[in-house]
């Protein structure tokens, strides 16, 4: 589950589209609730996860 940075809605797991950007997984999703889109973006460098969104 990812949760929605705009409403804070925890079932945002409609991915739009996805693809790699250098170590990072990058997903476009939208909000089912609200209905705003953001990237969702999770790498792993040095063995640790690092996980972040941006609105779009
Ligand atoms: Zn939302």
């Amino acid at each position: 589950m990812t949760k929605c940075p705009y409403c804070g809605h925890d079932g945002a797991d409609k991915v739009l589209k996805s693809w790699r950007f250098r170590f990072y997984d990058v997903r476009r999703m939208e909000c089912e609730k609200c209905g705003k889109k953001f990237n969702h973006y999770k790498g792993t460098s040095g063995g640790k996860i690092s996980e972040f969104f941006i609105k779009m």
